[in-house]
């Protein structure tokens, strides 16, 4: 016995029984279908597109397996047996022949920066580096391939490459002394600045840590070391040169790029400010947008509940065709690694720091209460046990003030979660949107998360498992470009507990494993669900748009471990095809 038909013998013990049954069910029923069925039937148009001999895994409880897929103006026109499809065959119906390969719903990514993404594909890239030394010599390198660039900035250096994520002024003048640096963190939550840019800034020993923030400092003299936490990071940031509108286009064709090549054609774009709603709804109007946008409002939460105003002057404006603005989003805390995210204890390594709340829970509830009055969806990041309480009663406070509106609110990162807040997310219908790529040992939890959590709290990092069992809709994002877009590695680590390139092994925090049909489901069905389009998509369903996905395998009959393998073929948005590998 290998150790895949291990795998696979569990896997279809959790999983597919059911599926396994009624699979059988519809093969027979094909059959005998099939057998009368070679040209169009009187009265039923003519399919654009007919997939055939294919897998496809339809989200539809009823039916969740079928073997064809007829697409006629762009929606699905029918899902069943091949012979079904024929009869929507006519003179111009292109057919394709799958050969058993799998069919999916599009995905959709529910917390992307796709401009940002973009942008920064273009600027000094960090992410990977495994060493001081080689992050340095990267950034040498692009400063030096980039003479005409005023400032160098970039990032996305990894937290655990420095001692306690805490890299030096003195390092980054090594690789840039003649002009300001500033270098964003991986997770975007702590800045790398040289000496240029701190001068540039005003930034001495003598200067404050802005609310919601924190210089790091020398111990003895106070004197700024070189990173900069939360709002820290925006005394230097500030003087970035902006993008202007061209480039940050060019950035959304980037993202756009990326999505279609992933199978990705809709989104939640996670923290839209106006810059970024311009280029949405320029592609939009132009029709070069062949994906579905729905933008989190930035809320500048110090503004309370007066923001609403603004806000719903933006959520008018930016609307179109494959654009709505109907979200607001909030931050509520940091991150772990850099002890800025609120906690209800202390970081064992900080006995009185228990972390950075960026808004007090009266406002937040005030905030919260007044966007649902006014129908916002919200949005919240939050990553600590304490945001994560914060937010939860935030939200409640909203559904007790004007009573229950299907407005879907939601959490993203859900980093640490007390257990007593758990069913919290069912109870009052608060979507769970994790990344769940982040879900395994790396050093970013073995070295920077585990030694200042300590182990009881620990077991409750990432609880997927634990959240999915009470019944919450959990929904998928992925939160670049912090870190891959490509959902099948999100799905794959959910399923696993183990990093994307690791091979079979024991799980982290095993309870919090889940089930593929659960992953699967986050990234097609409850995204639709979380953007209110589950009659629109999300489902292989007759009159749904077919926004299709075809994969070189089929992601059941496949070791978990072996998920990120799969390769999009395919992507139809809308019945159209916008991306086919080269291979296929
Ligand atoms: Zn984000």
């Amino acid at each position: 016995m290998t150790r895949t038909t291990d795998v696979a013998s569990a896997f279809t013990h959790r999983v597919r029984t059911p599926l396994v049954r009624l699979a059988a069910a519809l093969t027979a029923v094909a059959a005998v279908l099939a057998s009368g069925a070679c040209s169009r039937a009187a009265g039923v148009p003519p399919a654009d597109l007919v997939l055939t001999n294919a897998a496809v895994y339809t989200l539809d409880r009823e039916h969740p397996w079928v073997e064809a897929v007829a697409v006629a103006g762009g929606r699905i026109a029918y899902a069943g047996t091949a012979g079904g499809a024929a009869r929507f065959r006519g003179p111009a119906t292109r057919t394709l022949d799958l050969g058993g390969r799998m069919v999916l719903p599009a995905f959709q990514d529910s917390h992307i920066h796709l401009i940002e993404g973009g942008l920064e594909s273009r600027l000094c890239n960090l992410a990977g580096l495994e060493t001081a030394e080689a992050v340095v010599a990267a950034i040498k390198d692009y400063a030096a391939h980039n003479p005409d660039r005023a400032w160098i900035t970039g990032g996305r250096w990894e937290l655990p490459v420095f001692p306690k994520a805490n890299p030096t002024k003195e390092d980054l003048d090594k690789a840039v002394p003649d002009r300001p640096a500033c270098l964003f963190a991986a997770d975007g939550h702590s800045a790398w600045v040289n000496t240029r840019a701190l001068k540039l800034a005003g930034v001495t020993a003598k200067t404050p840590d802005p609310p919601g923030g924190r210089i790091e400092r020398d111990p003895r003299t106070g004197e700024p070391t070189g990173t900069l936490r939360e709002s820290a990071s925006g005394l230097v940031a500030k003087l970035v040169p902006e993008p202007g509108p061209e480039e940050t286009l060019r950035g959304l064709r980037t993202g756009l790029e990326m999505t279609r090549r992933l199978g990705i054609t809709s989104i939640i774009e996670a923290n839209a400010r106006e810059d970024l709603l311009d280029a949405y709804a320029a592609l939009d109007r132009s029709g070069e947008m062949e994906l579905r946008v729905l933008a989190s409002l930035h809320v500048d939460t110090d503004r309370g509940p007066a923001e609403v105003a603004r806000l719903r002057a933006l959520r008018e404006k930016y609307h179109g065709a494959r654009l709505k603005s109907t979200t607001a989003k909030i931050f509520a805390d940091g991150v772990v690694e850099s002890h800025t995210a609120a906690l209800l204890e202390p970081y064992l390594d900080r006995p009185k720091d228990r972390g950075l709340p960026l808004l007090e829970p009266a406002a937040f509830d005030a905030l919260a209460v007044a966007l649902d009055a006014e129908g916002f969806q919200i949005h919240v990041h939050a990553i600590g046990d304490r945001a994560i309480r914060m937010t939860l009663d935030a939200l409640e406070a909203a559904l007790r003030a004007n009573g229950p509106k299907d407005l879907r609110h939601h959490v993203a990162h859900l980093e640490l979660i007390d257990p007593a807040d758990i069913p919290r997310f069912k109870a009052l219908g608060v979507v769970a949107n994790f990344q769940s790529l982040w879900a395994y040992a790396d050093p970013y939890i073995t070295e920077l998360t585990l030694p200042i959590l300590g182990p009881q709290r620990s077991r409750w990092l990432y609880p997927i498992g634990s959240v999915a069992r009470t019944g919450a809709v959990i929904a998928g994002g992925s939160d670049w470009p912090v870190s891959s877009a490509n959902p099948l590695e999100a799905i794959q680590v959910a399923v696993t507990r183990r990093g994307p390139d690791a091979p079979a092994g024991p799980a982290w925090i095993p309870e919090e494993t889940v089930d593929l049909p659960t992953m699967i489901a986050a990234y097609t069905a409850n995204g639709a669900y979380l953007s209110h389009e589950e009659g629109l998509r999300g489902a292989v369903v007759p009159g749904k748009l077919a926004d299709l996905i075809v994969l070189d395998r089929n992601l059941f009959k496949i070791a978990p471990w072996e998920i990120h393998k799969a390769r999009v073929l395919l992507t139809l948005f809308e019945g159209r095809e916008v991306w086919r590998d080269p291979a296929f």
